[in-house]
């Protein structure tokens, strides 16, 4: 184990790249630049909110012992083999081509290699100003940094990938921010997150240097994203090799967030990394009762862009983005197909999921039209969709009639079931249970099948407003104990959370939808 004071910070992205090293943190364009120097903008107070103790352990830092290693958590220490500096990169906003956007709040301070030779970027989320900042002020409220470094564990303990929270710490400082963007501005707990990831290179990153028409910039940054990231891929054609596999990588996470349910609620393409990983954890939410047309961030009402049940697809039209800022390094000819093969790869790898979370030997031709029945019946009856899932296991191979079945699924229901709908799902599983006849493995296996592939407990926005609002009050009992729930998502044993959103919180802010302010 090291400390992160001690330890000989890697610098290899701000070595190998052109970068503003002047430190200025005006905002403003840096064309010719992937980075800008940024020291993070000290802080009234850092204390220790939450510390990832097995993360820490995978990486071999040690727990801050002292006030001054703690320090470097909250940006009040920058020591001298790190190199602080926030990236440049632009994207496709709701669809809309945004120009230059880079880390306005992010800072990483420098790379961390393991033992075993990989490295991680250590990065601060809220540690003030860059020259990305434009016209906001590089803080994060608590409310917000609790959520992401809750999310982001408990992604990687749902087995979804993901980039890692290191450290929540609050900073003592007041942070301005007009939550519902109704004029309303109020002050609120500030707060930073310690992010980690292999790389948090998006598509943007690329997007702006095609852009810009940097394109030796945009050769470098590609093969030296090859040769970090993906070095088995030493072919000819391995810039072509690479996008295959970012659109392999990229079907597979959106096959992961549809299996347990998350809804990122920004998925514009400089919120999509090159690394398959879910990256900015904003307005995003689990979806409660079932409905594919479910967005939890209020800016993305107008349109549902970013919808449940449209993800795989804005995914699919975000990678159409990243191949198109390749053009300049692999022919058109190429690059389409490759885009293409996504459809099938998402649909392949998606009903195998589906095949899993039902509980099926294998997933054939005919089993697709029992999925499409089950997301019918699920989108009309709108129940909870983890415990639907969850009820599902433990289905009595026998069920007599509509009413034993809606009485079976009552507790994942929000509303009664109207008789046409009590029916759709009484014929939804009778179909069910004749192909579970069919199965060519036990019941047993079967349900432990399900069991590891359906979540039991997701961190629902409820529970994370509850958390948030008792730590602004100084009580961290839920978050203490959100924190422990979130690394045993397919056990019982946190089967207190085991009920529908309650009434109470399905129109309130922040628990249904939430803004990006943050
Ligand atoms: P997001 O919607 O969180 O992905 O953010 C989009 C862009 O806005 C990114 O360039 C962020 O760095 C920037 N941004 C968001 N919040 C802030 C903030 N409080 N200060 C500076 N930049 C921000
Ligand atoms: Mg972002």
């Amino acid at each position: 184990m090291e400390s992160l004071r001690s330890k000989k910070y890697k610098q290899e992205f701000v070595s190998t790249f052109p970068g503003d090293d002047s430190g200025n943190l005006t905002p403003r364009q840096t064309p010719g630049k992937l980075y800008s120097k940024a020291i993070p903008t000290p802080v009234e107070k850092v204390s220790l909110l939450a510390w990832s103790d097995e993360l820490a352990e995978e990486l071999g830092i040690q727990k801050p012992a002292d006030q001054q290693e703690l320090d470097i958590l909250g940006g009040n220490l920058v020591t001298d083999t790190m190199y602080p500096y926030a990236a440049c990169y632009a994207g496709h906003q709701f669809g809309s081509w945004a120009g230059q956007l880079g880390d306005g709040r992010a800072i990483t301070l420098g790379e961390w290699e393991t033992t075993a030779g990989k490295t991680y970027e250590l990065q601060l989320k809220g540690a003030g100003p860059t020259a990305y900042s434009r016209r906001a002020d590089g803080r994060a409220v608590l409310r917000s940094s609790v959520r992401e470094y809750l999310m982001s564990e408990a992604m990687h303990y749902l087995g979804v990938p993901t980039t890692r929270a290191l450290s929540l710490v609050a900073t003592g400082e007041p942070v301005l921010r007009d939550m519902f963007y109704n004029g309303n501005a109020a002050y609120e707990p500030g707060a930073i997150v310690m992010r980690v990831a292999p790389s948090f290179l998006r598509f943007g990153n690329f997007e702006m240097l095609n852009a810009r028409k940097e394109t030796e910039n945009l050769t470098n940054l590609v093969n030296w994203t090859i040769d970090r990231y993906y070095p088995h891929l030493q072919g000819e054609d391995r810039v072509l090799d690479w996008f295959k596999e970012i659109v392999e990588r990229t079907a597979r996470l959106m096959v992961e967030w549809q299996r347990v349910g998350f809804v990122h609620g920004v998925m514009n393409t400089d919120n999509m990394s090159v690394l398959g990983l879910t990256i900015d954890y904003g307005p995003y939410s689990f979806v409660d009762d079932y409905d594919p047309d479910f967005t939890p961030n209020t800016t993305d009402l107008p349109g549902r862009r970013y919808a449940f049940g449209k993800q795989p697809g804005i995914a699919y039209w975000n990678l159409g983005c990243l191949a198109a800022a390749l053009l300049p390094l692999v022919a058109k000819d190429k690059l389409l197909p490759a885009l293409e093969s996504y459809k099938e790869l998402y649909w392949q790898k998606y009903y195998q999921m589906m095949g899993n979370k039902l509980g099926l030997d294998k997933t054939t031709n005919e089993d697709t039209t029992l999925v499409t029945q089950f997301e019918e019946t699920l989108a009309t009856i709108k129940p909870d969709m983890t415990i639907f899932f969850q009820l599902l296991i433990d289905l009595p191979l026998c069920m007599e009639n509509a009413e034993a079945v809606a009485e079976h699924f009552k507790d994942s229901l929000y509303n009664d079931l109207t008789p046409e709908q009590s029916e759709q799902l009484y014929s939804l599983i009778t179909s069910y249970l004749q192909r579970l006849n069919r199965n060519t493995i036990t019941r047993a296996a079967s349900q432990a099948l399900m069991r590891k592939t359906n979540p039991r407990f997701v961190l629902r926005n409820y529970l994370l407003h509850q958390a948030i609002e008792e730590l602004e009050r100084g009580d961290n009992t839920l978050f203490r104990k959100l924190q422990q729930a979130i690394k045993e998502p397919y056990s019982t044993k946190y089967d207190e959370f085991f009920q529908t959103r309650p009434e109470w919180a399905s129109q309130k802010a922040g628990c249904s939808m939430l803004s990006c302010s943050s």
